[in-house]
């Protein structure tokens, strides 16, 4: 494992780091309301201005606006904004996971079209995937697409989740085009203009207190037939493509949330924490789990560094992360007490908020399914849906069940 810059990366980062410097006092605060559209205009017209710098995109193909680089270049751009203390990209959703699959699936048209304004922050997309009884089973989506003789669509059903789906322009969905094949094969990926009529945002209030996410719901929404991406009945391995940049979006190679040093600095300032056995320990464990992310995370940036992408194992960062996290929450609330926590936003928000990202880019239960079968060589889990037609599944469910 090195872990130093080559020449190239060593002169990016001193190009991003200098742009940083020049004009990171411009930036909006790295926080603030989603649901205050002065905050978000904000934060747009920054994400404009990374992407004039190079600083968005970093990934994408020049021809695209991008700036070109592997994902080392990502990495080093991430790395430089933290150290900044400026925000990043509004439209982590679009440029990290949406925008990299309409460039591997979208046809030319849709490219040209959509990809300019989402990197400059014009247009912010959102991700339709998850419904009320498809989330870990995604693969499971009743939304319907049905095509018309003149050759447009359809679209019938509720989504849920959906993060920044309030302020969105765009949605890429996950429909079912053929209910008459077994379940991932009948699924088609759609465009849909957040604004066309039939379709209605409703924010989800959060006990954090903001709504960031939303359920979407689609009565007759009617699309053109230019909406497809990836073909009909393709949907399932464009869905596989964003879940895999989501994977390399979220929780990837970060310490995260949770800052240890910070966490260790608050329980010091209290004298009496300070004497507790205790919390002297409690700490130490999670302290302990956060240096096994960052250096995990170092063997994924080393696998990065070779030019290929990190496997399954990489999902263990999120979740020891984000249980490490919720550890040092609840480990501050126990000493600092409630009246605290009311003054710190900073610890309510992330007490309030962390419990979800547990669910958040696949729940913990099967990130270690995937670790157990795919990193372990564990026995598979029983699939008793493989080769039914999706029609015919509740039956099948139901002679199981009996
Ligand atoms: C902060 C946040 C943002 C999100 N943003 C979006 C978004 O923008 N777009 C979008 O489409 N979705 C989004 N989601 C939804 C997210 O993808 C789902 O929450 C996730 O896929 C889990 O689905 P579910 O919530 O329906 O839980 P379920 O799948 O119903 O799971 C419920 C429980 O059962 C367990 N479970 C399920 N199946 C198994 C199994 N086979 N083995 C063992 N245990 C199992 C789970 O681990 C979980 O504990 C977001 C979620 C969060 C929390």
């Amino acid at each position: 494992m090195d872990l130093n810059d080559t020449p190239e990366q060593a002169s990016h980062r001193q190009e991003v780091r200098a742009w940083l410097e020049r004009h990171g006092e411009d930036a909006p605060p790295r926080t603030g309301s989603y649901e205050d559209s002065a905050y978000v205009d904000a934060r747009r017209a920054w994400q404009r201005r990374l992407a004039e710098a190079g600083l968005a995109g970093v990934t994408w193909p020049e021809g695209y606006g991008g700036r070109g680089l592997g994902p080392m270049g990502q990495v080093t751009v991430n790395q430089e904004i933290s150290r900044a203390q400026v925000p990043g990209i509004l439209d982590v959703i679009g440029i990290g996971m949406l925008g990299p699959s309409l460039i591997t699936h979208g046809s030319e048209a849709q490219k040209s079209r959509y990809l300019g304004p989402m990197l400059h922050g014009d247009e912010v997309w959102c991700q339709l995937f998850s419904e009320p009884a498809a989330g870990s089973d995604l693969a499971a989506v009743q939304t319907r697409a049905r095509l018309g003789e003149d050759g447009t669509w359809t679209l019938n059903g509720q989504k849920v989740w959906t993060t920044n789906a309030q302020f969105a322009s765009y949605g890429l969905l996950l429909a079912r085009t053929d209910a008459d094949v077994p379940k991932h094969k009948g699924l088609t990926m759609f465009i849909v203009p957040m604004d066309a009529a039939g379709v209605t945002i409703r924010g989800l209030r959060q006990i954090s207190g903001e709504a960031e996410f939303n359920e979407f719901f689609c009565d007759d929404a009617t699309l053109t037939e230019d909406s497809v991406v990836g073909g009909v009945g393709n949907g399932w391995g464009t869905a596989l493509t964003v879940l895999m940049f989501e994977r390399l979006t979220i929780g990837f190679g970060s310490e995260g949330f949770g800052s240890s040093a910070q966490l260790a600095a608050s329980l010091a300032a209290d004298p009496s924490a300070r004497a507790d056995t205790d919390v002297r320990l409690r700490l130490g464990e999670i302290v302990t789990e956060l240096l096994a992310v960052r250096f995990n995370g170092y063997r994924a940036l080393t696998t990065l560094a070779k030019g290929q992408i990190p496997g399954p194992e990489a999902g263990l960062a999120k979740v020891t992360t984000v249980n490490a996290a919720i550890g040092a929450g609840e480990l501050i609330a126990d000493v600092l007490g409630p009246e605290a926590l009311g003054a710190d936003l900073q610890w309510s928000y992330l007490i309030s908020f962390l419990p979800g990202l547990k669910s958040a880019g696949g729940t913990e239960a099967i990130l270690r399914n995937t670790i157990g079968e795919r990193v372990l060589g564990l026995p598979p889990e029983p699939r008793l849906d493989k080769g039914v037609p999706f029609s015919e599944l509740r039956a099948k469910e139901r002679e199981a069940v009996a």
